[in-house]
């Protein structure tokens, strides 16, 4: 069987990464997501070990120290990371594996990790990016602002990233992701 490969998906944040992610599971199965631990409070929405394994900054670290993190940053500030095991298991099953992380991230991965895509998410203008953080009603004033300052700092890292996914629609956007994959398992096989 052949190894799966990682697939890297950034963009600022309310930009529908989750939703383009939800929508795309439902249609392939070759792909899973890995779930990060962060030290960000639980939103009332989210369930532990569905969104995220939700940690102590003690308990991150000590995950640090064991060398058990992929990559890690700290994204508005809370610390995120994704656990190294999970990956380098569903890649050896064949897997495409999902990493929906921060640019900081990203570089992490670029440095240590061959043969991985990288997949910006972006709104169709820029102004939709403080318009989804008010609609979604998640943040409070202040943390939006947080937000809105990542969003332009990540924006910046656009060139290094391999694909860009404008978010117009969700069908197309899905549909663009998944033609993506398709491309990217042809180039191996090759
Ligand atoms: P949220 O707090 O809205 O769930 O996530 C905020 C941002 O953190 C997301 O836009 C995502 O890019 C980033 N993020 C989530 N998990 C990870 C991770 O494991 N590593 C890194 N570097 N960033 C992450």
């Amino acid at each position: 069987m052949m190894d799966g490969f990682l697939l890297v998906l950034s963009g600022p944040s309310g930009v529908g990464k989750g939703t383009i992610v939800k929508e795309i599971m439902k249609q392939r199965d070759d792909i899973v997501t890995s779930i990060s631990v962060t030290t960000r409070y639980k939103r009332e929405t989210e369930e532990e070990g569905r969104e995220y394994f939700f940690k102590t900054v003690e308990e991150f670290n000590e995950l640090v120290n064991n060398n058990a993190l992929l990559e890690h940053a700290v994204v508005h500030g809370n610390k995120y990371g994704t656990p190294k095991h999970f990956v380098e298991e569903k890649i050896k099953e064949g897997k495409i594996v999902i990493l929906e992380i921060d640019f900081q991230g990203a570089i992490q991965v670029m440095n240590n990790f061959d043969n991985a895509v990288y997949v910006f998410v972006l709104p169709p203008r820029k102004k939709d990016i403080e318009d989804r953080l008010r609609h979604r009603g998640t943040e409070s004033e202040e943390k939006i602002k947080t937000r809105l300052e990542t969003a332009e700092k990540e924006l910046e890292q656009l060139k290094l990233y391999d694909y860009y996914l404008v978010n117009d629609y969700i069908d197309l956007a899905t549909k663009r992701l998944s033609d993506i994959m398709n491309e990217e398992k042809a180039k191996r096989r090759q």
